[in-house]
């Protein structure tokens, strides 16, 4: 939950305690009276344009193919947002620039940033940062933006220049745990993060349906409110992963039968409870060869303690 144990200020072991109507990490000596608040950092962005084309650059730390915009921290001293991110792009790109617009505020809620986005224009020659070890050009409407953060700024200044935006660079996109995809149209993996959510709307899900109980790993207590955000459609079935029950099973399969022509994206805390409803749902009711469904499960896992039987009771 935080790399925080102890209280910075007294040293205390940290615990959880409501504050500002939230649970939060705070200091049990009300004497001291340390909270996390933990509320999002600022970080600008800049989409740099320079001789008409606009420069993605790769951190060092980053895989082989992954190149994003210009981002930082604001710093203390930093008049405005807008100095802020003229300061990175000379820090990191060794350019002079002069804001051309703001772009928009994007939440990036892995990080737990809000993302100031700028385009900018910038002259000189690129001299780049030891943070950065590649840098490419490109013209703003031949960028595949990533659905997620900065991707989406990108995607908005490309709208707003009247370029139809090319699809969404999906290899970028962060896939919940355990993912396994059975079809196009069928998706399963183990509990998504709300920015996940996201990311399943991007590649078109139209249908959530939750095996997990509330109380399963990293289930999110507003579930059916981010889904609903996104515009998906949502059923819960908690399911109790050691007392599986016929009747779960049995609305499960109504929540797929009123699926049908959607792309529906299942989901449990670990995928296990989704695996084995979906084998024998695809065995059961479409007629999928078991061998077949079978593979789909074992990539997934192998079912023990109560699973095996089960899944032998449905199939009797
Ligand atoms: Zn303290």
């Amino acid at each position: 939950m935080s790399r925080y144990k102890y209280c910075p200020q007294c040293a205390k072991p940290l615990e959880l305690a409501l504050h500002g109507e939230m649970q939060r990490i705070a200091c049990p000596d009300r004497g001291c009276g340390f909270v996390l608040w933990d509320n999002p950092v600022p970080v600008v962005a800049a989409i740099v344009e320079h001789e008409g084309e606009i420069i993605l650059a790769r951190n060092a730390a980053w895989p082989p193919k992954m190149f994003a915009l210009i981002t930082g921290f604001l710093e203390r001293n930093d008049p405005h947002p807008e100095s802020g991110v003229l300061r990175e792009v000379e820090e990191e790109l060794g350019l002079k620039g002069k804001i051309s617009e703001f772009i928009g505020f994007y939440p990036f809620e892995r990080m737990n940033q809000i993302i100031i986005a700028y385009h900018v224009i910038a002259e000189g020659t690129v001299r780049l940062s030891e943070e950065l070890i590649e840098w490419k050009k490109m013209p703003l409407e031949k960028i595949k933006p990533w659905p997620a953060g900065t991707g989406y700024a990108v995607r908005d200044l490309q709208i707003r220049r009247g370029f139809t935006p090319p699809a969404f660079d999906l290899s970028m996109l962060r896939k919940p745990r355990n993912w396994h995809e059975i079809s196009e149209r069928l998706l399963t993996a183990g509990q998504p993060s709300a920015e996940e959510f996201q990311s399943l709307k991007v590649i078109g899900v139209d249908v959530v349906i939750n095996l997990a109980m509330p109380t399963s790993d990293h289930a999110l207590a507003d579930e059916d409110e981010v889904v609903a955000r996104h515009g998906m459609r949502y059923h819960h079935i908690p399911v109790l992963f050691d007392a599986p029950t016929a009747d779960d099973f049995e609305r499960f399969c109504a929540a797929m039968a009123a699926s049908r022509d959607s792309t529906v994206f299942v989901h449990c805390a670990a995928n296990k409870r989704v695996s084995v409803f979906l084998f024998l749902w695809r065995v059961l009711t479409q007629g999928v060869p078991r061998d077949v469904a079978e593979r789909d499960l074992l990539a997934v896992w192998t079912p023990d303690a109560v699973w095996p039987a089960f899944i032998a009771a449905r199939l009797a």
